[in-house]
């Protein structure tokens, strides 16, 4: 293949990419799609995500807005709440330490709704999260922990309605085409030199997004920024994020900006594969831990799991989990609560124990102290404060106290066979770190000036997360930012050409 040409060239093909090609094409802008991994293997982290996203809605008639065929039914026999800006905006500040940047978080929480909305005038479907979201009490469903919807055929679904949009509206996606090089000028960004089937060549562009996801699936980076241990980490999504993004930009003077120490990660089954496996998805994660204990080799428990609703303590885990020696811990359930495990605990490829007392159990976990097991679990079953009662579906405050590591809800003792347990280590899911853009997500120079030409949207960009992350947040923030992106760059191109 030869130089080509056109209005605004997108690096990657994942939901920050397309929805930022869509909003360059309403532009008018000619775009061209920059894949690097096949067809089949396309779409980035988004394809393995459960395709759900976090946004701000006030009643039960914004989210018809997004679901109109919501039955009557559903909407009777439903708790969805509310989950104001104002909530969002707090989630956000408390989880992040009140280090995201104000006026990014601003647009994140202002423009979540109206981007649910857009996603589905470009076709994406969404409908209720019953299975991961809410529990059923009393005969009704209610949601809890600020994210009701999901894409209907989760990531898959999500990145092929995406997918479909652009083919429709004549977005070219160039699959097995790795961008490798910033076209610069020492000016401005004119375009990208690429590497496909063995050649290189250049892609003439009046304005480039980059939307070509962290660092996560790059070892070597990990070890670098995250620290030393990271390398061990298994990667939950895709292997084709490996920081090209952000290198280019770098190369080319742009600021590096957030949390380039932090980074997404969660328990994830012990044996899984090194990168995503597609036929599996996310379910290697094991995200019910909130209802038993961790354990490490040890047998001690070293996380309060019942800090707060999974979607707030679920993804700064793994970096506990990565720092128990031998990187892993085993989750203990009893009878009691084995009904409320998440679906991801029922699939084939799962690392698990069982057991009808907890001695056995004990022999049976792989590679702990068996005597630390047993006292940790005799003291914790002696601190639960049977008086409150359990529910899952409010932080309620049934605790385990006067433990070296208290557990701050949803303490029941482990005393009912048979006992399950399920080992976990550490899975990265995205890295914190990357590049610094404007509320135009225009991407800025070390003085803080815009590189014209340059737009960018997604996992590369920094500045949203630090230390923690709310569940359902990065396809928000990848969609909000990848829509100004496109149409920043969109509306750059068609001033250029005038
Ligand atoms: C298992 C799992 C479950 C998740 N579940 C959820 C969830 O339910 N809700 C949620 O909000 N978030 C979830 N996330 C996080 C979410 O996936 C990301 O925040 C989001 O998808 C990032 O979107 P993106 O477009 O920035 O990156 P990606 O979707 O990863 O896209 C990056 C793209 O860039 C391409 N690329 C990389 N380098 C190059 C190059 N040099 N040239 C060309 N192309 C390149 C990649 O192939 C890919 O297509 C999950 C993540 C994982 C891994």
């Amino acid at each position: 293949m030869s130089d080509l040409e056109c209005d605004v060239v997108v690096v990657g093909a994942g939901n920050a990419a397309i929805c930022a090609a869509l909003s360059a094409r309403e532009q008018g802008a000619s775009v061209l799609v920059l894949e690097r991994a096949p067809e089949e293997e396309s779409g980035g982290n988004s394809r393995f995500t459960a395709g759900a996203l976090r946004f701000a809605y006030e009643s039960v008639d914004d989210l018809v807005r997004v679901v109109p065929d919501l039955s009557e039914e559903e909407k009777a026999n439903t708790e969805f709440g509310t989950y104001s800006r104002d909530r969002f905006f707090d989630d956000m500040a408390r989880l992040t330490q009140y280090r995201s940047n104000p006026d990014l978080l601003e647009i994140l929480v202002e423009r979540s709704l109206e981007t649910m909305v857009w996603l589905r005038e470009q076709g994406v479907r969404f409908l209720p999260s019953f299975g991961r979201q809410a529990f059923k009490v009393r005969g009704k469903f209610r949601f809890w922990g600020g994210i009701v919807l999901e894409a209907r055929g989760g990531g898959p679904g999500l990145v092929e309605a995406l997918h479909t949009a652009a083919r429709k509206k004549n977005v070219n996606i160039l699959y097995e085409t790795r961008a490798h090089a910033l076209l610069f000028d020492g000016e401005r960004v004119r375009g990208v030199t690429v590497r496909r089937a063995g050649k290189t060549f250049d892609i003439h562009a009046k304005a480039v997004v980059l939307a070509a996801g962290g660092f996560e699936a790059n070892a070597e980076w990990r070890t670098r920024y995250l620290g030393p241990g990271w390398d061990l980490a298994k990667v939950r999504g895709t292997r084709f994020n490996t920081g090209d993004g952000i290198r280019m930009a770098l190369e080319i003077g742009a600021m590096p900006c957030g949390n380039w120490s932090g980074c997404h990660a969660v328990g994830w089954d012990r044996n899984a594969p090194d990168f995503g496996d597609l036929t599996v998805g996310d379910q290697y994660q094991k995200h019910s831990y909130p209802f038993g204990i961790m354990v490490n080799a040890d047998g001690e428990r070293f996380v309060d799991e019942g800090a707060d609703f999974r979607n707030y303590t679920y993804a700064k885990y793994g970096r506990r989990i990565l720092e128990q020696p031998g990187q892993f811990a085993w989750q203990v359930f009893d009878a009691k609560v084995t009904h409320l495990l998440r679906d991801e605990y029922r699939i084939r490829q799962v690392t698990k124990a069982q057991a009808d007392t907890l001695e056995e159990l004990s022999r049976k976990l792989e590679s702990v102290d068996p005597e630390g097991f047993l006292s940790t679990v005799e003291a914790y079953n002696r601190a639960v404060r049977t008086d409150i009662p359990f529910d899952p579906t409010v932080k309620d405050g049934r605790s385990a106290e006067g433990l070296p590591v208290p557990k701050s809800n949803w303490a029941n003792a482990l005393d009912t066979p048979p006992f399950e347990a399920y080992q976990v280590t550490c899975g990265i899911t995205f890295t914190f770190g990357g590049l610094r853009i404007d509320t135009q997500a225009r991407v800025l120079d070390t003085d803080e000036r815009a590189i014209p030409g340059l737009y960018a949207a997604g996992e590369l960009v920094g500045g949203l997360f630090y230390f923690n992350y709310p569940g359902g947040t990065g396809l928000m923030a990848g969609a909000v930012f990848g829509r100004i992106a496109g149409t920043s760059a969109g509306r750059a191109a068609a001033a250029k050409a005038a």
